[in-house]
This record gives C-alpha cells, sequence and structure tokens, in this order.
C-alpha cells in the first residue's frame, strides 16, 4: 500500500486567505482543491509538500455563470461533475459538457474541480512511477536528473498536459483569472501551458486560478471533442482533439480552431487545419484535408499508453471524426 508522506493541512476561507497562506508557506506550500491528482502524486512521491493549503472551503469558487454579454464564467472550484451536468454548457459549448463528462470515473467527477484539472501536473510514462521505479532507473529531467528518457537528446521535459478540459478552453478562446498577492491577473489560456513539462504552468506558486472565462456563445457556434483513450470506462486522454467551427446564416464556415491535446506540455492549436475548413460548408473533402493538416502537425512521443506510431495514426482519424461530429454526420463515439 502507498501511503502519503506527512503533511500539514491548512483550510483558506477565501482567496486572500489562500494567497496569505502560500506567501507564508513558500516553496513547502501547494493548493489543493478536489486532491484526486495531488493526493495520488504525493503517494508516489513526485510531490512532498510540508503544507497544502485547502481551497474547497472557499465557496464562492464555486459557481458556473453565464450571460449574453459576458459569456461563460466557471469558478475554479465548480466541480467537473457541475461542468459535466450543467444545461447552459451543454446548450451552448456542447465539447465542454463532453470533455468534462468523458473524465475519470463519477466519484472522481464528483470530487475534482475545474480549477485542478488545468492545472493537472504533465503525465509520463517514465515520470508516473513510483519511487522506487524511479530511482532503479536513475530518475529524469522532471526529477533532477540530467536526462529525459523519452529523448534524450532533449533539454525539456516532454511529459504531456492530459487536461481533457484544456484543448476545449483554448479551442473557445478561454482566459484563466489567476489570483496573487499583487492583485488578480488574466491570461489567454494558450499562454497558460508552457513548453517544459517541469514547469507547465506560467502561473507563480503563491497564485491560485480563481475563474475562467469564455466569451458568450454566437449562433451558428458549434463544437466537439474526441478522446483517444485505453479503456473507455475511464482514462486519461492518449490524445484529445477539440474542435470549435463558427457557421455564417448560409452554413459557410467564417473561422475555426482545432486544438490537439496529451501529445506534449501544451494544447496544439492546429492552425492550418483550421484554416482548411474556412470558406466550405463542411463537406467531408473539407474535413478529410483539415484532418491530414492536423495529423502532420501532431508529434506524439513515446511517453504515454500504446505506440507513437498508434498515437500518431489515430490523430488523422480523431481530427475527422471530431469535425464529422461538427458537421452531424458523425458516428456516435
Ligand atoms: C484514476 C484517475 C483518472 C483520471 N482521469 C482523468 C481524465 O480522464 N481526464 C482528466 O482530464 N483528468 C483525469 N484525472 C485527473 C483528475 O482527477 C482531474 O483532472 C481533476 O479535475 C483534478 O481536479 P482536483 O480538484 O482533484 O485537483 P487536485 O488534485 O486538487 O490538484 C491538481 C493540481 O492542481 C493544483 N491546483 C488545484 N486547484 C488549483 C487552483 N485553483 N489553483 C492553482 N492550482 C490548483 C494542485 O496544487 C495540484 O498540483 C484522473 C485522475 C485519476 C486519479
Ligand atoms: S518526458 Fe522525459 S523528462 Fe519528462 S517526465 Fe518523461 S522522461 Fe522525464
Amino acid at each position: 500500500m502507498q501511503r502519503l508522506p506527512p503533511f500539514s493541512y491548512e483550510p483558506a476561507r477565501s482567496v486572500a486567505e489562500a494567497v496569505a497562506l502560500l506567501s507564508k508557506y513558500g516553496a513547502d506550500a501547494m493548493p489543493v482543491s478536489g486532491g484526486t491528482d495531488l493526493y495520488a502524486n504525493m503517494k508516489q512521491r513526485l510531490f512532498a509538500p510540508k503544507v497544502l493549503v485547502g481551497l474547497r472551503p472557499i465557496r464562492a469558487l464555486r459557481f458556473i455563470a453565464y450571460d449574453d454579454a459576458r459569456g461563460l464564467e466557471i469558478g475554479a472550484l465548480a466541480t467537473v461533475r457541475d461542468l459535466a451536468e450543467s444545461e447552459i454548457v451543454a446548450a451552448r459549448y456542447p465539447a465542454l459538457a463532453r470533455a468534462a463528462s468523458s473524465i475519470s470515473t463519477p466519484q472522481l467527477r464528483a470530487m475534482g474541480t475545474v480549477g485542478g484539472n488545468l492545472c493537472l501536473d504533465t503525465r509520463c510514462n517514465y515520470y508516473n512511477q513510483n519511487l522506487d521505479w524511479r530511482a532503479a532507473l536513475g530518475f529524469c529531467l522532471k526529477n533532477g536528473a540530467d536526462i529525459c528518457r523519452v529523448a534524450a537528446g532533449s533539454r525539456t521535459c516532454l511529459a504531456v498536459n492530459a487536461s481533457d478540459l484544456a484543448p476545449v478552453l483554448q479551442a473557445f478562446g478561454a482566459a484563466v483569472h489567476l489570483a496573487g498577492s499583487g492583485g488578480e491577473r488574466a491570461l489567454d489560456i494558450a499562454q497558460f501551458f508552457t513548453d517544459d513539462g517541469r514547469n507547465a504552468l506560467a502561473r507563480d506558486a503563491r497564485e491560485i486560478l480563481v475563474k475562467i472565462a469564455l466569451p458568450p456563445a454566437q449562433p451558428g457556434t458549434r463544437s466537439a471533442y474526441r478522446k483517444l483513450r485505453q479503456r473507455a470506462s475511464f482514462d486519461f486522454p492518449l490524445l484529445g482533439v477539440a474542435s470549435v467551427v463558427w457557421l455564417d446564416g448560409a452554413g459557410v464556415c467564417r473561422d475555426a480552431r482545432v486544438v490537439l491535446n496529451a501529445l506534449g506540455p501544451r494544447p496544439v492549436e492546429a492552425l492550418e487545419a483550421a484554416q482548411c475548413l474556412i470558406g466550405t460548408r463542411l463537406e467531408p473533402e473539407a474535413l478529410a484535408i483539415a484532418a491530414d493538416a492536423a495529423y502532420k502537425v501532431g508529434k506524439p512521443m513515446e511517453n504515454a499508453g500504446t505506440t507513437l506510431a498508434y498515437r500518431k495514426r489515430m490523430l488523422r482519424v480523431f481530427t475527422r471524426r471530431t469535425l464529422e461530429d461538427i458537421a452531424g454526420v458523425g458516428a456516435p463515439a
């Protein structure tokens, strides 16, 4: 049995209190929301914080609100289940509801939060192992050694962003709001993630994520999310494909975004794939060309389940299926 390392728990009752506690304890502290990811990682000794700052008591951060002018706002403490079951989200941002309902299990969705999901640690076959396993191998860049086991020549960690919500939120053009001792700041979600899995978030350790804001849903917006995983019952994504398409009144695509995830430390926008859709009526040929473009841009590494070759092949298949869902011709997932 794996046991948690010793730590003390300091509940925060407000954002200001959480920020003050994180500043007080510095590198010794981490925030915890649902704990569904953090506690498992602590058991594997990936982290051993002396203090956990509990965010769950901050009830004001558990909300989902929609306004035609402001758009959708999701408090960081809204649970993944809140998101999956929200009628507003299902009606206006269906890909988000779909991604939320594909996350882990009902129990974990009830505990896990949207903020925790976006702040997930990156994952890799050589990292998400217990201490003895990693020590026997001699560790890797993400554990303080000087080599990446996936790509020996790499100077950065290539571990993957395994959040199902991140690519969908990026496709919708979301902003994340962070609170720190200097006040609140908003960042485009694409800038929230970095290229190095060792330090994969543009978040200061003393800041907490408080809110995610999405632009208002315009008429003619369609969205979809597909996820490749080993077990259909529950599993992290081996590949995630999110797309949002904006159609004009005549059904012609006037803008599009395609975002791929679980390939590296940050979601990757397939710009050329999106360009291939603009000006079309999402005819099958257009979807196939866009899927080819996504295939070219996605570069999986040998660091997640199955093989690199299979994940690479599935890039084209899953992009096409995602776009077929948007075009209304997709087979059930
Ligand atoms: C078996 C299993 C299967 C899973 N499957 C999936 C899956 O399919 N898809 C998926 O996306 N996820 C999956 N997860 C991961 C996890 O359950 C979810 O991502 C969940 O939403 C994490 O939220 P949490 O509140 O529990 O995060 P926590 O565990 O509390 O925290 C996760 C990380 O985020 C930080 N953090 C938490 N809240 C904040 C905040 N507000 N501000 C700043 N930092 C914060 C913590 O310090 C920690 O580093 C799985 C987990 C398990 C154990
Ligand atoms: S990608 Fe490389 S450095 Fe990063 S966790 Fe995996 S083996 Fe370690």
